[in-house]
């Protein structure tokens, strides 16, 4: 009997939510659950139906997975990622929970297999690929085992208008005709209202119970310079005194310039590797599974590298070039620190950056009104890498979130940049907005600004509002830069649904009523911040961590390589700090380590254990 079954029984007893409590500590080895999913993890036990959006690290998988070992039955998991599977059934096996897989890369007999455990109620948890789950086969499978519920992860591919549409995923609407019983549970991190509504209607989730986290990632610190020219030698002092020995992806532009950003970080002593579309398929898995494998080790990447990489102690993202968007800001540097840990997103960028993309977009085959999306997701990007107060502020104003406090743990927090006083121009373009009836994009605002009389601004009768012309002091150039920075501090709008035109958001209020100021960055540029500075609440992890760091840490290599598993799966850089910081010495003493439950104690506490006995003092 597992660990699970054992449990079911001792606890079946309790209240749910104390059971998943229970299974939190001992299965887990953590104290208490994060913030949703307590509630969700209740909702699903008691059978109804659950929406769950929460940024990436934020602790969907055990949403699922603790319904799963509570209430009878398989929990059945569907994935687009066939390639995460193995990971996530490794993870969990070394937890000892009962998991397996099912896709494409099997053999038959080996699915034959898994399909008996399945119904001889052998499996705590199940994944599978959309469609395999929706043919016939499976599905009167499905109907002979017991089910505990179906967690669809990844559901925005339900929808048309996000990034990684899958056809596939339309067909698990009928899964409630078929398991009228059986509770569902849809999650992602692409939280936009319009996906959201779409997962609703194509999944059949009226009814459901929606949850949705803060997007925002405390543990990640938000730096942004403005380079010119000397990217790469701001990047190796970031890197040198930062992150000497940890894991980091650094995103570039072009193929070209991640060949030689590898190879120049190689040469100066870095283990680096390079990952673009243009190697073939057999070096990219090569250097895809290094990367996970292996500690202290650099990618140097496109955007082709990230979507489906879940290794949880990426310590830096850092962009060598501007990325297209927020969206895809926030997403890429999402990638570091999903084990909840401080890590830096760290991105240098150059006017010819946007020059570049705009470029792009002028000359793509798009229409005209997705080359205003475009450009306006452009400038709010722009916007963000210019303001003066608080990034986090910024980013989650994008996504229609609200921070009341600045963060503490941004470049602009940790180190206030140089500012100018734009008070009155800013009330001059709010205003501008206002006159003009909040009908135009930024181009017309500047040009009433400025008091051009074209001919649109004079059939408008907008040469005739009493901010026309106000702004002649002002180079049209700063007007453009003023707004896009109201823009990225969430005190005007745009709406990119029609053609970017700009709005008062109700935030400007106290700017236009005289009570707030407004400063600008100044183009001159400062220095990053200083290294000291506080980082936010949580500790920072050991970057060169001493000689009982690096014991432990090699300890936990060689576990890794015997199990066959890449080395956070055995414990993460959280544990080990626990194991230092706490300094047990009993097996049961390690019930009080985080990421240390039953299993994981008695498969490696003791070789932890040695490592603590045999090694010096710090
Ligand atoms: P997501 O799928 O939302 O990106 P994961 O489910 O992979 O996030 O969780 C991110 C990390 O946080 C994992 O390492 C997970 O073990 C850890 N985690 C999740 N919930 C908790 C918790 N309640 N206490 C401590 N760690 C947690
Ligand atoms: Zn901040």
């Amino acid at each position: 009997m597992g660990v699970q079954a054992a449990l079911k029984l001792e606890t079946s007893e309790l209240p749910p939510l104390r059971r998943a409590q229970c299974v939190l500590e001992r299965v887990f080895g953590y104290p208490s659950f994060r913030s949703h999913q307590a509630s969700i993890i209740e909702a699903l036990i008691a059978g109804r139906d659950v929406l769950a959006l929460m940024p990436t690290g934020g602790g969907k998988s055990l949403c699922y997975q603790i319904p799963s070992l509570v209430r009878s039955g398989t929990g059945v998991v569907v994935s687009p990622l066939i390639a995460l599977m193995q990971d996530q059934v490794d993870a969990l096996s070394e937890l000892g929970v009962r998991a397996a897989y099912l896709n494409s890369t099997q053999e038959v007999s080996e699915q034959r297999q898994v399909e008996a455990r399945l119904l001889n109620g052998d499996l705590d948890l199940l994944y599978a690929a959309p469609e395999r789950l929706m043919t016939e086969r499976m599905l009167s499978l499905l109907r002979g085992a017991d089910i505990a519920l179906f967690a669809l992860d990844e559901a925005h591919c339900v929808s048309q208008w996000g990034h990684d549409f899958r056809p596939e995923y339309r067909q698990l609407s009928v899964l409630p005709e078929h398991f009228p019983h059986v509770p569902r549970i849809a999650l992602t991190a692409t939280a936009d209202l319009r996906t959201r509504q779409e997962i609703v209607a194509q999944l059949h989730l009226g009814e459901a119970e929606t949850f949705i986290a803060s997007f925002d990632r405390p543990n990640i610190r938000y730096q942004i310079t403005d380079a010119d020219g000397d990217a790469r030698e701001r990047f190796w002092r970031f890197l040198r005194d930062e992150h000497p020995a940890d894991s980091g992806i650094v995103y570039c532009l072009s193929r070209k310039s991640v060949e030689e950003t590898a190879a120049w970080l190689a040469g100066k002593g870095r283990k680096a590797l390079a990952y673009h579309a243009g190697f073939d398929a057999e070096t990219r898995r090569l250097n895809q599974r290094r990367f996970l494998e292996e500690d202290g080790l650099v990618m140097v990447a496109t955007i082709a590298f990230g979507m489906g990489i879940d290794k949880p102690d990426v310590r830096f993202v850092a962009h060598l070039n501007l990325p297209k968007s927020i969206e895809a800001y926030y997403q890429e540097t999402g990638r570091a620190g999903r084990d909840g840990e401080p890590a830096d997103a760290w991105l240098a960028y150059r006017l010819k950056d946007v020059v570049t993309y705009r470029q792009w977009i002028t000359e793509s085959e798009a229409g005209e009104a997705q080359k205003r999306i475009e450009q306006a997701k452009l400038d709010a990007l722009v916007g963000l890498t210019e303001i003066v107060t608080c990034r986090r502020q910024a980013l989650l104003a994008y996504f229609g979130e609200r921070l009341d406090l600045p963060c503490g743990n941004c470049d602009n927090c940790l180190n206030p940049p140089v500012s100018r006083d734009m008070t009155e121009a800013a009330r001059k373009a709010l205003s501008t907005i206002y006159r003009t009836g909040e009908g135009f994009g930024a181009g017309y605002v500047v040009d009433v600004l400025v008091g051009k009389t074209d001919d649109r601004i004079r059939r408008n009768g907008h040469d005739r509002v009493t901010t026309f012309g106000i702004g002649q002091d002002v180079p049209e150039a700063e007007w453009r830069r003023l707004i896009r920075q109201l823009v990225a501090r969430g005190l005007v709008d745009v709406d990119l649904e029609r053609h970017g035109i700009l709005r008062l958001n109700p935030a400007c209020r106290s700017l236009l009523r005289g009570e707030a100021s407004f400063m600008m960055r100044e183009a001159s540029r400062q220095e990053a911040p200083k290294r000291k500075a506080k980082r936010g609440t949580v500790e920072r992890l050991p970057s060169e961590g001493g000689p009982l760091f690096d014991a432990l840490r090699g300890r936990r290599a060689e576990l890794a390589k015997v199990a066959g598993v890449p080395p956070y799966v055995i414990c993460h850089d959280r544990t080990l700090v626990d194991l230092m910081r706490l300094r047990p010495r009993t097996l049961s003493d390690l019930q009080m380590v985080i990421g240390f439950g039953a299993k994981k104690i008695e498969r490696y506490g003791a070789a932890f254990l040695e490592v603590l006995r045999t090694a010096p003092e710090t």
